[in-house]
């Protein structure tokens, strides 16, 4: 595609210096193409060479050991870096940078390009993925050695390939409907202070300029015409200046929480939000620190040796089914996953009914009950439900740091700050959420109710970071 000259666009006014950035996108494909295959090159080394090297010897550090490097990268620099990027610049990780996301739209080229079956549309997938990549990660210890992450990383993007090379002609089906993280990306997105705005009275009105006509791929399949949110745009620009009315553009944070997700909002955001951000993500990074997994564990044990049933003490599973790895005396036994499983799932159940009674509550005290108005206050929580999982992913980080020497006594501050921030601006939205649907005490009252829905995951992070 050529670039279009502004300069001779007398009735068109000068795009601003951000929708520049925009059409730039837009007219540099093959830069970025570049760019998306480098980054697949190093993916691919970081993923594939520490699965064919021996396990780090001890004493090995990150500068010295690719496989510990690797761990490091992954999730310490990587996932954090691409978690906070969708609160910055929306999912440009995903349309400019994402291995996953190029090899998919790749093979889509390449492909087959039939029509996308109903169930790989369901909109459960991105909750369902999320929990499932989750609870998987943690049977078989992700963070801790490389086959895990090949088989989870490695084969989420071998079924990328796939899906690509099966459904949908130069789209990335993968990426709209079944990617683990598609949700989390397109709520955290909802955040970001820039976005590619669609102005409707210039898309319906008679077009001046026929290079603003140039038709464009949508590789995620996003109604450009009607989009109102960051949500579902991969950023990729390449609908930048199409009819003279997209662009891209600065916005209010809080925007499209506040004024777009009430329309949007459904049960699978709750979901994803309240029991998969906060509940099942704060239960996986907090049983392997918890003294109540070990007090269970050992009560647990203690009553089956007196009724003679050994076996669930003794017996593992395959490593990529539960954790194996006797050389490093870490096995999880059949009774440490069934008391692994039960600590998540209580996790989540306690902490959902904590954050939903007091958004339910909210939700009642500024009028009848509405299950929209409850999805719609949910996403006041995405600050902190992303803040939690910023932390727990970086945990892992903090820990291999602290055994390779570094000290690192500003952390505690770090996190306490972090999370002060995100409860500020989740208060924030849920005060502005409910500014739409009351005003005054009403409005001042449900407040404080919603705000309460904080106090379950601030008790949880207390409990992993600063009690335990
Ligand atoms: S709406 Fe589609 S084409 Fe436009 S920037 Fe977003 S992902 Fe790219």
């Amino acid at each position: 595609m050529t670039a279009i000259d502004y300069r001779h666009a007398a009735s068109v006014p000068q795009p601003s210096r951000l929708a520049r950035v925009g059409l730039w996108l837009r007219d540099h494909r093959r830069a970025i193409m570049a760019m998306q295959w480098a980054v697949v090159l190093i993916y691919a080394v970081l993923l594939i060479g520490p699965a064919v090297l021996p396990l780090p010897p001890s004493g090995a550090h990150i500068w010295n050991n690719l496989t510990l490097l690797a761990q490091f990268l992954f999730w310490g620099v990587w996932w954090p870096g691409v978690l906070i990027s969708m609160l910055v610049f929306g999912r440009l990780w995903c349309g400019i940078f994402c291995p996953e996301g190029a090899l998919s739209e790749f093979a889509a080229r390449h492909g087959r390009g039939r029509a996308t079956p109903r169930w790989i549309r369901w909109r459960g997938w991105p909750f369902a993925a999320f929990v499932m990549t989750t609870v998987y990660g943690q049977l078989i210890s992700v963070y801790q050695y490389p086959l895990p992450v090949l088989v989870i990383l490695g084969g989420s993007t071998a079924a990328a390939i796939a899906v690509g090379y099966m459904y949908g002609r130069n789209k990335r089906v993968w990426c709209r409907y079944l990617c683990p993280v598609n949700g989390v990306f397109g709520l955290l997105s909802k955040l970001a202070p820039v976005h590619f705005g669609v102005d409707q009275q210039q898309w319906n009105a008679p077009v001046q300029r026929p290079e603003a006509m140039q038709p464009f791929t949508c590789a995620p399949l996003v109604a450009v015409k009607t989009m109102k949110g960051a949500s579902p745009c991969h950023m990729c620009g390449r609908c930048a200046g199409f009819r003279d009315a997209v662009e891209l553009k600065s916005r209010r944070p809080d925007h499209e929480v506040v004024h777009v997700a009430g329309e949007t909002a459904s049960h699978w955001d709750s979901l994803l939000i309240i029991t998969g951000l906060i509940g099942v993500a704060l239960g996986a990074f907090q049983w392997s620190a918890s003294p109540w997994f070990v007090t269970i564990k050992q009560a647990l044990a203690g009553w089956l040796i007196r009724h003679d049933t050994i076996w669930p003490l003794e017996h593992s599973l395959p490593w990529f089914m539960l954790t194996n790895y006797p050389g490093r005396n870490d096995v999880l036994t059949l009774l440490d996953a069934t008391v692994l499983l039960s600590y998540i799932a209580a996790a989540t159940a306690i902490l959902s009914l904590g954050v939903s009674l007091p958004l339910a509550l909210a939700v009642r005290l500024v009028g009848r009950w509405q299950w929209q108005r409850f999805h719609h206050l949910a996403h006041g929580l995405i600050p902190l439900a992303a803040a939690g999982v910023i932390l727990g992913l970086s945990s892992m980080t903090v820990t291999q740091l602290r055994a390779d020497g570094f000290a690192l006594g500003w952390i505690g501050t770090a996190r306490f700050w972090t999370l002060a921030i995100a409860v500020m601006a989740s208060s924030w939205l849920l005060t502005r959420i409910l500014g739409r649907y009351a005003s005054g005490l009403r409005q001042v009252v449900a407040s404080g109710a919603a705000i309460l829905s904080v106090t379950a995951p601030l008790v949880g992070w207390w409990l992993l970071f600063w009690h335990w």
